[in-house]
């Protein structure tokens, strides 16, 4: 694909504006495509998800997923305007569906578009279970992770389709997008997230989860129980976000101090 030049220079443009504080990590982050552009894309591709799958509702498990999203979601903004960030998620539009299906999977795209697919619910076996899961899949959206893991040639791709979001048209982007945010391809190779990003993600969602109200240790034993699946044919959740020893040491190690925040909100119980 070739670009004009004014687009890429437009492009150029849209990086020098994108760089900003990430008020979970304090880490400057790179938003190479703005959330601005990002945003529509993913509310369009989550859209396409759904039409495309076999969305399940009204059951306990689905009612399930919303409420535990629900949570989430209030942890996040509550914690985001305590530390200075009110608003910084006025653009998401918080959406939590249960998909049938066997694999083992569920993400969340930027702007809080949750997928939890039935096929992870026996892992995650309770709400606290699934709560651990939810939280980490929305604290790689916060944190921006999905975007970092492309390529610099992807995103300027993105970046250059962004205009006109016809992504549901364009297969390569819509491949390059879906890749990007876990949602699972036929043909692609599903990438897993670096090793810092998933450190990331487990400390945010373990807070996240407490301040949610559930108990944080929870978030261990769902790893571990994930590290059981590993044996045979690692499950599609398990090839982006791989389970390990150190990961289940770390959350271990940090359950008093997710406890120590959701405390400052006044939650004082964790539902286990
Ligand atoms: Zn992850």
């Amino acid at each position: 694909m070739k670009f004009s030049k004014s687009l890429s220079i437009l492009f150029i443009g849209a990086l020098v504006v994108a760089c900003s504080t990430n008020p979970f990590t304090g880490k400057q982050t790179l938003a190479l495509v703005p959330n601005s552009q990002i945003l529509p894309m993913a509310f369009q591709q989550y859209q396409e998800f759904l039409s495309e799958h076999k969305v399940v509702n009204n059951t306990a498990d689905s009612r399930m997923v919303k409420s535990v999203g629900q949570k989430i979601a209030a942890a996040a903004e509550r914690y985001l305007t305590a530390n200075g960030y009110a608003g910084y998620l006025a653009d998401y539009r918080w959406e939590y569906n249960l998909v049938d299906s066997k694999d083992v999977n569920a993400w969340c795209m930027p702007g809080g578009k949750i997928v939890v697919y039935t096929g992870i619910l026996p892992i995650t076996k309770n709400e606290a279970g699934l709560a651990a899961v939810m939280g980490h899949e929305v604290a790689h959206a916060l944190a921006n992770h999905g975007q970092q893991r492309m390529s610099a040639g992807q995103l300027q791709q993105l970046g250059a389709v962004a205009g006109n979001i016809a992504l549901a048209n364009n297969p390569e982007n819509a491949q390059i997008f879906n890749t990007a945010y876990g949602l699972g391809t036929s043909v692609g190779v599903m990438l897993p997230f670096s090793r810092s990003h998933e450190t990331e993600a487990d400390h945010i969602g373990l807070i996240l989860m407490a301040i949610a109200g559930y108990e944080p240790s929870v978030a261990a034993e769902l790893w571990q129980r994930m590290q059981a699946q590993e044996q045979g044919a690692p499950p599609e959740f398990l090839s982006t976000h791989p389970s390990s020893s150190t990961r289940i040491q770390n959350i271990q190690a940090w359950v008093p101090e997710a406890k120590a925040e959701a405390r400052k909100f006044g939650v004082t119980t964790f539902k286990r």
